[in-house]
């Protein structure tokens, strides 16, 4: 019977701050932009905190012991859920999908990705999709530098849900947390750094890279286009069902018989606590339901995001 309880990887960036505190972490610097919650990719391997297994690296676990992610096929763990808290503007960027990463970026996976706004700062925007109409209008407006013409803009709130195809111009803006579920791969290409300064220097850009994955014109992605992902737990609420993962809230008050009826859950507390099993369990708690276990008793106050791999 197994609950893989995680110690998060804790990311200090340039555009980090503290905020990440109020999710119950103890921070090692003052900029610290990422929690890597449930990650078994090589840039951030989480531990298991307790229990049989306490102390093994998830990548380990994935490669010994394959049965507790019900014999899943393939070489990495395939997801990676963070949360993130930007302070100030993160760079614009773009992932290739698994095709061009494979063929490019020494075989890894490709990138999509969505995000759950855990919270923004009153009239912060966010950025998803671009303005070109075609891939000829793309180039030209990047070879022109005509970036702020380029970036489309959203208003956003807490709540808001946004799914990031492979090809997808995006970046938040400061004030912006998000609880982001993705392909487990760190291949971005930087498209535009609103021209900052890091010690000194332009950081680099991928224009190149960018303009070849970059897809015109954007159009919002379906978020449910193959149908809903069938499960019991009708509580569910499903946000995206995509070819990768299937991501659901489950907002809690009382009692709850939650049933394991994919290959595994993987689970992040976003917001208040409650019990698991009768462990405690609060905002910032990452843990991943084994295939192996098939019923588990929840209670408490709480809104879960959970997501499983297709
Ligand atoms: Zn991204």
């Amino acid at each position: 019977m197994s609950i893989l309880f995680l110690n998060p990887v804790l990311k200090t960036t340039v555009w980090g701050g503290t905020r990440l505190k109020e999710y119950g972490y103890d921070l090692p610097s003052n900029k610290v932009g990422e929690c890597w919650g449930i990650s078994a990719h090589p840039n951030g391997d989480c531990e298991v905190a307790e229990g049989e297994y306490k102390g093994a690296k998830l990548s380990t676990l994935w490669a010994e012991h394959r049965e507790l992610f019900d014999n899943v096929k393939g070489e990495q763990f395939p997801l990676l859920t963070k949360i993130i808290a930007a302070e100030q503007d993160l760079s614009i960027q773009v992932h290739p999908d698994n095709d061009y990463a494979g063929k490019n970026e020494n075989g890894s996976l490709g990138k999509m990705e969505c995000w759950y706004v855990l919270d923004a700062d009153p009239n912060t925007n966010i950025i998803v999709g671009h303005n070109a109409q075609n891939d000829d209008e793309l180039k030209s407006m990047i070879d022109n530098h005509q970036f702020k013409e380029l970036i489309r803009e959203t208003p956003i709130k807490k709540g808001d849900f946004f799914q990031i195809n492979p090809g997808t111009v995006h970046a938040i803006k400061g004030g912006t947390v998000i609880l982001e579920t993705q392909q487990s791969s760190d291949i971005t290409y930087r498209l535009y750094d609103y021209d900052r300064l890091d010690n000194g220097k332009l950081r680099e850009l991928h224009l190149d890279k960018s303009k070849d994955v970059i897809v015109s014109p954007y159009k919002a992605p379906s978020l449910h286009p193959n149908g809903y992902k069938e499960t019991a737990n009708k509580a569910f609420d499903e946000l995206v069902n995509t070819e990768y993962y299937t991501v659901w809230k489950l907002a809690l008050n009382g009692e709850y018989k939650l049933i394991q009826d994919q290959h595994f859950m993987l689970v992040s507390v976003v917001e208040g606590n409650g019990e698991i099993n009768g462990h405690v369990v609060a905002k910032g708690s990452h843990f991943i339901i084994c295939s192996d276990e098939e019923n588990v008793d929840l209670r408490g106050d709480m809104t879960l995001i959970i997501s499983s791999v297709n």
